[in-house]
């Protein structure tokens, strides 16, 4: 198995452009193949070095072993131009002089009588001296000469059997007149000559998979095999554009999603494994990956999937790893978040909640600083906590605590517990007001976490200076 992924360079990683690279990856890795990169930068002139040693990042970024490449389109125009000549020697392509003004002119009256858009064939009939002579002085495109009166049948992976008409195909251009190839010239070039095995692409593709069976053919070459991956929709159900929201991987590397979970999620856009499961690693990709659970129809990008993945991955992080990449954020606005001993336990409460590393500075800020608690937190309709009620409910805190001799989460517990029942309270009653003392927020880690935490003198500072 030998597989790519070919991009066009734009400056930026496209989704969908991660979503097929990441199916021809787990493809190639699964069989124990090949993958490599090659950069279809045949449609601009501009600069394209920035972008492609972009990619490669995107790529390192990405966790792909790039076994080969990047082949670079534009550094290869001899071996089109060779391959685009070879099809005119044995007369499966011509050139063709027609401007630009003519053409426009000829798709009008063809949208007039509502034909379908194709060229009418006027250069098919020059002879080949005078297409040799004019080609000396002329611009000119070299376009395929599509067989006509012909079905072409396919197996692709995904979509199953597909059939076209041939007369309904317009004659391609293969050539441009500034001497690059099209993107149906090169890369069924390169898919040959790089011996891939199968093409992993996007199903806007689809339409001109006929093409691209026919110059194979006309090469006479064994077509690649093909798998045309579903469209990306928006939620609301078009197809996924900017307009619905990023589309570039950066941005959301930007935002602070894990790799893991841009990975597990792109992996899930299109295929499912057949089971529940749904939190993924590159290697359990590699091992569950198939075509054959890929679906025909458009994959809707969910973001409140990916904002869930981001928690499921947020918790499955070694929490040394985990404190390593959130306390020097913590330390930038409380300094002694630097030596503090405790940090690792601190780090355990908050990781449990925590959607991007970027919360953890005010997730954490109450254990630095004393907080500051309105009033109405203390009280809550939810927990029947009424605000009357607090100058009691403190007293029983600040008694109870005071007398524990060991300050240990279960021996809290078991302390409050028994105080609630010995005041009719709920445990809510004495939990909630503790909780939101000790943070000064809505929602955080548990009173008896919280206080284990900051331990027995600071809890009851808290607790005092509240009811104070
Ligand atoms: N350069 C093409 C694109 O970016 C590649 C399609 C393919 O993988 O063959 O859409």
């Amino acid at each position: 198995m030998r597989t790519r992924f070919a991009p066009s360079p734009t400056g930026y990683l496209h989704i969908g452009g991660l979503r097929t690279a990441l199916f021809s990856y787990l493809m190639a890795k699964k069989e124990k193949g090949t993958f490599y990169l090659r950069i279809e930068d045949t449609d601009r002139e501009r600069h394209i070095e920035e972008a492609i040693d972009h990619l490669k990042e995107m790529m390192d970024w990405a966790g792909f072993k790039i076994d080969d490449g990047p082949y670079i389109q534009s550094e290869r125009l001899e071996i089109y131009k060779e391959h685009a000549q070879k099809l005119m020697d044995s007369g499966k392509a011509y050139r063709c002089f027609c401007s630009k003004d003519r053409l426009d002119e000829m798709r009008k009256d063809q949208e007039k009588r509502k034909q379908a858009p194709m060229y009418d064939r006027t250069c098919v009939n020059l002879s080949k001296e005078e297409s040799e002579e004019r080609a000396k002085s002329e611009p000119h495109v070299i376009r395929f000469l599509v067989p006509r009166g012909e079905t072409v049948e396919f197996n692709d992976h995904i979509r199953g059997n597909v059939k076209f008409k041939t007369n309904t195909i317009d004659d391609q251009v293969l050539l441009k007149s500034d001497g690059f190839p099209t993107y149906h010239l090169a890369h069924i070039v390169d898919d040959h000559l790089m011996e891939t095995t199968l093409v992993i692409r996007g199903e806007e593709w689809l339409p001109s998979l006929p093409k691209h069976i026919l110059l194979f053919r006309a090469f006479g070459w064994e077509p690649v095999e093909y798998a045309h991956v579903p469209l990306l929709l928006s939620k609301g159900g078009g197809k996924l554009s900017k307009r619905d929201g990023d589309v570039s991987v950066e941005k959301y590397i930007e935002k602070g999603y894990l790799r893991e979970v841009i990975i597990n999620f792109i992996a899930m856009l299109g295929w499912n494994p057949g089971t529940e499961e749904e939190v993924f690693s590159m290697e359990e990709l590699i091992e569950k990956f198939s075509l054959e659970r890929v679906q025909k129809g458009g994959a809707i990008f969910d973001t409140a999937k990916l904002d869930w993945l981001q928690g499921q991955w947020m918790r499955k992080m070694p929490i040394e790893e985990f404190c390593n990449q959130i306390q020097p954020l913590v330390v930038e606005k409380y300094p002694d978040a630097n030596k503090d001993s405790d940090f690792f336990s601190k780090a355990t409460l908050i990781q449990e909640r925590i959607t991007f590393f970027s919360e953890a500075q005010d997730m954490m800020g109450y254990f630095y600083e004393t907080p500051k608690v309105e009033k109405s937190l203390l009280a809550s309709d939810k927990q029947k906590v009424k605000e009357e009620d607090l100058p009691k409910i403190f007293e029983i805190l600040i008694s109870e605590l005071e007398s524990m001799e060991n300050w240990t989460e279960e021996d809290i517990k078991t302390k409050l517990f028994e105080a609630a029942k010995a005041n009719e309270l709920k445990n809510g009653q004495l939990l909630w007001p503790m909780r939101a003392a000790l943070t000064g927020l809505p929602y955080s880690p548990g009173a008896f976490e919280v206080a284990t935490v900051l331990g027995k003198d600071e809890t009851l500072n808290r607790l005092k200076s509240v009811i104070g």
